[in-house]
């Protein structure tokens, strides 16, 4: 395929109405240059509470920011969306390539929930395809689930809230088997990076990776997330998103994301050093049925009677996600890797529960 022939499979996928949408333009999108006084914004010149910055818009096509995680990923900064948190990727992906009451989002089962919420705010039907009981993936089961109108598929890896990966080659065959958008959503991938799928991002313009500074990088409260695609999914997204998606304080951060790497590298080795022994002392508890393997910085703990543990460690003021509703995790907690403090604190609480 030639680049303008890939350009044109992805407007096609595009929805009718954004395909010719003419995107909102900011005044400092209308004025590209630099000045000294700015007075086309509205702003206030000073910032009444000393807020220094924070009296300016932020910028909207986060030029610089894009090209640090340019550096940092590896791919052009055509191929970044930056996002308000990777769900904001989630919704506009699915708002710029499915139509409402037409298409379909199909992904697997136990997985992260904000696709269903997504589409069902997007009113798109959504159908999801059950994983073995060692949470492995039935690839022809999957393929299976495609219909005409599926225009997404997300696969979560490692997986939400089980902790495996699924291969390259599972990702390929998804995307050789239908025509729509595959988005691999890698929240978890700076614990597994030898399972990241963007090796084949050069070579898959369908194909969406998602990645979020809210895990490894501890900045969940400051909202940055990012997806990884062909220009032409990238120039969608922003042709969509709110103005300005991402504040001050995101943008401004950005220096310091490239010479931090380092830091979040050693802090993602305690955490997986930290993971591993907790999977160990969490074995040996005699209500503990099952601790699955796990790539990312939780663990998924089978016991015998998960409410009444939940119940348990709500008293000793531990809380712990309850996963035993969802299909294939019955009588399932997950839980977060904290700090050594915390941990030992959950192993103490455990220690004296009596089933
Ligand atoms: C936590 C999580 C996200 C979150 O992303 P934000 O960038 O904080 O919006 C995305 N996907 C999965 C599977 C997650 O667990």
């Amino acid at each position: 395929m030639t680049d303008s022939d890939t350009n044109a499979a992805i407007q096609a996928l595009l929805r009718p109405n954004i395909r010719s949408l003419t995107p909102y333009s900011s005044a400092r999108d209308d004025f590209g240059g630099d000045a000294e006084v700015w007075l086309d914004a509205n702003e206030n010149a000073t910032s009444p509470l000393g807020l220094q910055g924070m009296n300016r818009y932020p910028s909207t096509r986060h030029q610089e920011l894009r090209e640090t995680l340019s550096h940092i990923y590896g791919v052009a900064d055509s191929d970044i969306f930056a996002g308000h948190g990777s769900d904001e990727a989630i919704d506009l992906l699915m708002r710029a390539f499915c139509t409402p009451g037409e298409h379909r989002v199909l992904s697997l089962a136990p997985s992260y929930g904000m696709y269903q919420v997504s589409a069902t705010i997007n009113d798109l039907s959504y159908d999801e395809v059950q994983l073995a009981p060692d949470f492995t993936i039935d690839l022809d089961a999957l393929i299976h689930a495609l219909t005409p109108s599926t225009r997404i598929t997300c696969i979560c890896s490692p997986n939400n809230p089980s902790g495996n990966t699924f291969s390259s080659a599972a990702i390929e065959r998804l995307l050789n088997s239908f025509d729509g958008l595959v988005v691999v959503d890698e929240a978890y991938i700076d614990f597994a990076p030898e399972d990241s799928v963007l090796s084949l991002h050069p070579k898959y313009s369908r194909l969406v990776i998602l990645r979020t500074f809210s895990k490894a990088w501890g900045l969940a409260g400051l909202r940055l997330g990012t997806a990884i695609a062909h220009p032409a999914v990238i120039r969608a997204l922003y042709a969509i998103k709110p103005p300005y998606n991402l504040n001050n304080p995101t943008l401004d951060i950005s220096d310091q994301l490239v010479e931090k790497q380092q830091q979040v590298r050693e802090r993602v080795k305690e955490i997986i050093d930290e993971r591993e022994r907790m999977a160990i002392e969490l074995d040996k508890l005699n209500f503990v049925q099952q601790v699955y393997p796990s790539k990312a910085n939780f663990l998924l703990v089978q016991v015998t009677k998960a409410q009444a543990v939940y119940k348990h460690l709500l008293r000793h003021g531990i809380v712990v996600r309850d996963r035993s509703r969802l299909p294939g995790c019955e009588n399932c907690l997950r839980f977060t890797i904290g700090s050594y403090e915390e941990n030992e604190r959950l192993l103490n609480a455990l220690s004296l529960f009596t089933p």
